[in-house]
């Protein structure tokens, strides 16, 4: 069984990348279609997570949706792939139904397990902003399945993964990408393994020294409730929920949040939450799996200490 899996490399292979090749690995023969300038060194990376071949297109250098399509389309084309497979992120989300529509391929959006083949070929996603989950079967003799980022642990599979350039004709496109903002150096929210997360509870941006401190010593990134971001007290795209960024950390710390159900929508695939707050009758308490009825401003700098003096025991 031929796939196509659809990455981004910039600097390094990100998770979302890991996941999507290893996902394509257990479907069949991996085809990684990306493009760019990235070294060859840090592409064939790509072969620990199961890619057999690897097209790079040089002269594509913007994430543009209708290049993108029409990029993935042809990799199809050419491999004869059955599969595509790529991450359910900000690029994900605008590439996946366009090639789809294209394919005329049935489209699993966010899904969350492996396929189940037992009984034809079904695949998880969350449905309800996280609150149930969907077993979606898929009938098309094409497939594309965009995966929701953190939903499985990449395996080491490894190949000798062969290079190609590959420069089909992209066509012409009404978009052009005319900048593209980095948000620093940190691992962006929906890769994010650990969050730390604080909200109005936290009463100004000049307070937030305690998340970061936190954030810091526990190597994660930092989150919010859409009113600080809407305030301007913390940037937009920390901003989590159901209009926000959906994440699914391994633990997920909320301080001064209420857990009001537009918030809990984003963050209620995190597998750990811990919540602190003041008021006992909070309703993120409901969906916590450890509460803190405690002033944020003593408790995080608490934790960060605690943090701390592990880890120097542990050196
Ligand atoms: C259509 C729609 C979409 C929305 N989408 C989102 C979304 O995506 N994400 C989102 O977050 N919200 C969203 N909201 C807003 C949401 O309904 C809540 O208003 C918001 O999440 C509340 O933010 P908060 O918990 O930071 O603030 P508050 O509701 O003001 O809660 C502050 C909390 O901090 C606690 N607190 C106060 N002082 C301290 C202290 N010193 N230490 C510890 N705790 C303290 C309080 O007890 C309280 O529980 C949406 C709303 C709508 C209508």
């Amino acid at each position: 069984m031929s796939v196509v899996v659809f990455v981004e490399v910039k600097n390094k292979v990100s998770k979302a990348a890991m996941e999507a090749v290893y996902y394509g690995s257990q479907l069949g023969s991996v085809t990684v279609v990306t493009y760019g300038d990235t070294s060859e060194e840090i592409l064939k990376e790509l072969g620990n997570y199961g890619a057999e071949n690897i097209l790079v297109c040089r002269s594509l250098n913007e994430s543009n949706d209708q290049a993108l399509t029409n990029l993935i389309v042809a990799a199809v084309e050419k491999t004869n792939a059955e599969f595509v497979v790529l991450a359910q992120d900000q690029t994900g989300k605008g590439v996946g139904p366009r090639i789809s529509a294209k394919l005329n391929a049935g489209h699993i959006s966010g899904a969350i397990d492996l396929p189940e083949t037992s009984n034809g070929f079904v695949v998880k996603t969350n449905v309800y902003s996280g609150k149930a989950i969907a077993h979606v079967a898929l009938h098309s003799a094409k497939k594309v399945i965009s995966i929701l980022p953190n939903s499985l642990a990449p395996q080491l599979n490894q190949k000798d993964a062969n290079l190609e350039e590959f420069s089909p004709d992209l066509g012409t496109f009404g978009i052009k990408v005319k900048e593209l903002k980095s948000q620093g150096d940190g691992v962006p929210l929906p890769e994010a393994e650990l969050v730390v997360s604080a909200g109005r509870g936290l009463k100004g941006p000049e307070n937030w020294g305690i998340v970061e401190d936190l954030a810091d010593v526990l190597g994660a990134t930092t989150a919010c409730s859409r009113p600080v971001a809407d305030i301007g007290w913390r940037p937009h795209h920390e901003h989590v929920g159901q209009t926000g960024v959906a994440i699914r950390p391994n633990l997920y710390i909320a301080a001064g949040i209420s857990g009001a159900i537009q918030h809990l929508a984003g963050v209620n695939g995190s597998k750990v939450i811990v919540v602190i707050n003041t008021d006992p009758e909070a309703p993120f308490f409901k969906a916590a799996d450890y509460g803190i009825v405690g002033d944020a401003f003593e408790v995080l700098p608490r934790l960060t200490e605690a943090v701390k003096k592990f880890s120097a025991s542990q050196n």
